[in-house]
Order: structure tokens, then C-alpha cells, then sequence
């Protein structure tokens, strides 16, 4: 799998700032599935071009997978061969600061529109030439497609030509290199429309907040997303450990770059919630909320309760020695923290006498998913500042306007409260990952605009001991459908 990204913008080697990868130097990087490397076939000040050469490992998947025929072994037919979501995975893995539009060196340039071209080969063409120009041209570029070389046509016949369903892709426009990623990243695996090596919606979610408006704005946009989430991740329990690091990654690291590790994202995440809870220990905040949460789950008289965003399963937890609730699913998008919560809970042991009673789901609260509906009451807890403002509305309709719960019981952090943690910088946010925190009346006017727009009341309490001025610790509000 070959992709190339060149630019003439001048001095045109800025492009080695903009990845984070040295024209000098080409480099190598492991990935779960095989090799990628970076090299530069051309770096002069007029003209530059990187190079990233996907060498999935097909043996090893298959051995990965324990030898067993199954889902890995599916990928030893074209799967090293063509552009697939591997490409995708091997993008965000090796030039994720540039996919998230940061550099070091250059920073304004990555928010600059520069002259840039692409290349995809082996692009598998479900829908032919048309469906490619109907998702590239919508977004400013200029799509050219050469005949593919002809592909093997199995694994078997890998010497054997046939005409190919493989078109090799170039493009041109003049836009910002992150958006040119971006939208390979997205719409490499939607043409490939096979099994997608996602580890989830994690991964959607993320590139969701990174493309930003694009998606929104495409006239595709819900053949793209349908096709992006079509396959949800059932993928084995032995793929989703190989990939763990990337589900779970934030920011998406970069390989290589700036000696940062991969596997040092899930930590720093670690540490960040260990920071947070040690911030918040002095009021024993956590136990003070949950007892909050199953209280007005309680009062709602709820049987079936969603818990979305569920993390570890700490609210789980709490709800479980209380009979009144027969069925509690948790919802999160991270497969690490729902294999923590599986575990911790034991699930695997739970009485016989109740099965199904507990139910874990790995999905994103960005997306209407049929799974919520037909719940009493869902609860949020310490969720909402965790997504992108933007994406707040998808959130809201997701849950009020389609799983339309009867109670949803929704915490967040009061930022008023923040300058009474000694150990918290002024105008700092509790935990690094939260995208922001609200004042009480930030949150009473999110809810109650909420509430108004699809037929809900809401109530305000304070969790934790209420300062005068400050207000309490945590807010929480409690949405009752009207009808
Ligand atoms: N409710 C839990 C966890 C709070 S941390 C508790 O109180 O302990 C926030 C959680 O929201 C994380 O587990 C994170 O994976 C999850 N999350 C963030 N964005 C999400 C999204 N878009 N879809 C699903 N889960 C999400």
C-alpha cells in the first residue's frame, strides 16, 4: 500500500515539519498488522514529496489470530495489498500530530492552504470512478484516476492478472495538509467498504472532531458515515488487544516523533484520571456522586437504566446491589475502559440467576444507535465535557431525540468550584482530556434548552458540599420527559 502527499509550496521540505518526518532520513515504524515507512523520493525547495509504504504483515495476522480460521484470516486475500483501513490506522499511528493539525516547528503553516497533491494506489473502487469523484470532488479536489495496475486476484493466483477493481487515485487542491489527511482517513476505508480495522467508535469519534465541518457539509455524508460505522467493531477479542493502544489513544500520538511512545498516551490517561480523582479526594466526590446518581435513578423509579459513557463501570457498580434495576447497560466508546469494567464487575460470574441483567456495549454517544431505545432512565455521568462543543447537538439528539429515555440524569463539573482545589492551577481544567467545563449557568442554559427542544423538564442539584459563592463540586441535572 502506497500513499504519497506532495507539495510546491516554497521552501516545499516544510513538509518534513508538517509530518514530523525528516526528508533526510527515511524511517520505519512497527505497527500491530506490519511495517510502515516514511521516505522522501523528492525534497527539494521547489518540490517535496513523502512517501508512506504500508507493508501489512499477512502471516503474522493470521498467526495473531491464534491460527484460527476467522475474522483475521479474511484479510490474506487483497487485504496487503490494497488501501484499506490499514492505510487509515498507519496515518493517524505515524502522522497523527499533522492529522490533528499540529507542528512544532511550523504552526501556522499546518492551518495554511498549501498546493498539495496525493496519491492512493490500489484504491479498491466499490461504485467505480463515479462514487470516488462523488466523495473527493465535493471537497475541493481536482481527481484523476489511472487504470490500476492489474491486482492479483487472490492470494492464491497472486501471479495471475485479471482487470482490476483497483484504481489508482491522484489528487490536487490547495487546502490545509491536515484536511488533505483527514480525508483520506475517512474516505480511504469508505471505497474499501471491507472489514474495517477499526477498533471502534473511538477512532470515529476522534476523526469526526479532527474533519471538523467537512463531514457535516458533504452531500454524501450519510452514505459516508453508514459505510464509515457499517461494520462495527465485532472484531475479536485478540484484534481488539493488538489494537488496544490506538483505540484508546486520544490525541494519537505519533510514532517516532519527538520520542514520544505510543503506549504512553493510555498511561498518561491513567495518570490524568488518577490526577483528577486525587484533586477531588478531599471531598470523596466520586462516592458522593454516584450515591447522588442512584438516587434519582431510584426516585425515577427506573428498571432498565443505560449508563453512557460508563468508563469503568463505577457507576455499574453501585447500581448493582439495588434490586429495583433489572437491567443495566453500559455504553462507552473506549474498548480498554470496557474491558477494565467487565472485569471489575465480574461479569463472568455474575449469578446465574441473572443473566443478562448486565450488559456492556462498545459504541459512540454521537450516533444514533437503535441499541438505547427503550430504556426508563439513562445517566451521564462526568461524560458531556469529554466531547467536542461542536459535537454536543449530536449527542443531545442521540439521546433526547431518539433513545428518548423517560429520565436522563446528566453530571458535569462545576468550573466555579475549580479555584477551591488547592492543587489546581488558575484557569486550569480538572482533567487534560476534558474539552471544557461549565459554569452553573453554562450548564442550566444547556439544559434547558434541551430540555425545551424535545419535550423534557429539568431539575438542578448539587453534588458534594455547596461553597457560598462557589457552588458545589459537581452539578447534575435530571431531565423528565414530559409525555
Ligand atoms: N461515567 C464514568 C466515566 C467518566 S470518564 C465515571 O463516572 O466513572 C468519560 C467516559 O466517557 C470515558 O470512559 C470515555 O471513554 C467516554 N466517552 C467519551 N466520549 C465518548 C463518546 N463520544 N461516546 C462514548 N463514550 C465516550
Amino acid at each position: 500500500m502506497l500513499l504519497t502527499i506532495a507539495t510546491t509550496h516554497r521552501p516545499a521540505t516544510d513538509l518534513g515539519f508538517l509530518l514530523h518526518k525528516n526528508p533526510a532520513r527515511a524511517q520505519a515504524f512497527d505497527l500491530p498488522f506490519g511495517k510502515v515507512h516514511v521516505l522522501y523520493p523528492e525534497a527539494t525547495e521547489a518540490r517535496c514529496e513523502a512517501a508512506l509504504l504500508l507493508d501489512v504483515d499477512p502471516v503474522g495476522l493470521v498467526r495473531g489470530g491464534g491460527g484460527r480460521r476467522g475474522l483475521l484470516a479474511d484479510y490474506v486475500t487483497d487485504r496487503p495489498y490494497v488501501a484499506s483501513s490499514f492505510m487509515s490506522v498507519a496515518i493517524a499511528r505515524v502522522f497523527g500530530s499533522a492529522l490533528g493539525g499540529r507542528s512544532k516547528e511550523r504552526p501556522e503553516l499546518a492551518a495554511t492552504p498549501l498546493p498539495l497533491e496525493a496519491t492512493v494506489s490500489a484504491l479498491p473502487c466499490r461504485g467505480g470512478e463515479a462514487m470516488v469523484r462523488r466523495l473527493f470532488e465535493p471537497l475541493g479536489y481536482a481527481v484523476r484516476m489511472c487504470d490500476g495496475a492489474a491486482a492479483p486476484a487472490g492470494g492464491q493466483d497472486a501471479g495471475q492478472t485479471e482487470p482490476s477493481r483497483y484504481r489508482n487515485l491522484a489528487l490536487e487542491a490547495r487546502l490545509p495538509l491536515a484536511e488533505l489527511l483527514t480525508h483520506l482517513y475517512v474516505l480511504i476505508p469508505v471505497l474499501d467498504n471491507d472489514k474495517h480495522y477499526w477498533v471502534g467508535d473511538a477512532e470515529v469519534e476522534k476523526l469526526v472532531a479532527r474533519g471538523g465541518d467537512w463531514l457535516a457539509a458533504h452531500p454524501e455524508r450519510d452514505f459516508i458515515t453508514r459505510r464509515y460505522l457499517k461494520r462495527r467493531p465485532t472484531l475479536t477479542a485478540e484484534a481488539l488487544r493488538r489494537l488496544g493502544d490506538e483505540a484508546d489513544t486520544e490525541e494519537g500520538g505519533d510514532a517516532g516523533s519527538s520520542g514520544e511512545e505510543s503506549g504512553e498516551d493510555s498511561k498518561q490517561g491513567t495518570i490524568a484520571k488518577d490526577r483528577e480523582q486525587a484533586l477531588e479526594h478531599p471531598v470523596r466526590l466520586n462516592d458522593q456522586r454516584m450515591a447522588a446518581v442512584v438516587g434519582a435513578l431510584r426516585d425515577a423509579d427506573a428498571a432498565r437504566v443505560l449508563d453512557l459513557g460508563c468508563g469503568e463501570g463505577r457507576l455499574i457498580k453501585a447500581l448493582l446491589p439495588v434490586r429495583q434495576f433489572q437491567r443495566i447497560v453500559g455504553v462507552d466508546a473506549s474498548v480498554r475502559s470496557l474491558e477494565i469494567a467487565a472485569r471489575r464487575l465480574k461479569l463472568a460470574r455474575l449469578p446465574t440467576a441473572e443473566p443478562g441483567r448486565v450488559e456492556l456495549l462498545h459504541g459512540a454517544l454521537t450516533y444514533r444507535d437503535r441499541r438505547l431505545q427503550g430504556y426508563d432512565a439513562a445517566a451521564v455521568v462526568e461524560v458531556i465535557e469529554h466531547l467536542p462543543p461542536h459535537r454536543l447537538r449530536a449527542f443531545e439528539q442521540v439521546l433526547f431525540r431518539f433513545a428518548q429515555p423517560k429520565t436522563v440524569v446528566v453530571t458535569t463539573p462545576n468550573r466555579e468550584y475549580n479555584v477551591l482545589f488547592p492543587g489546581l492551577e488558575a484557569g486550569r481544567l480538572r482533567h487534560p482530556d476534558h474539552r471544557f467545563e461549565w459554569t452553573r449557568a453554562e450548564f442550566a442554559h444547556w439544559a434547558g434548552r434541551v430540555a425545551e427542544a424535545w419535550g423534557y423538564t429539568v431539575a438542578f442539584h448539587d453534588v458534594g458540599a455547596a461553597h457560598a459563592e462557589h457552588g458545589a463540586p459537581t452539578q447534575m441535572a435530571v431531565f423528565q420527559r414530559c409525555a
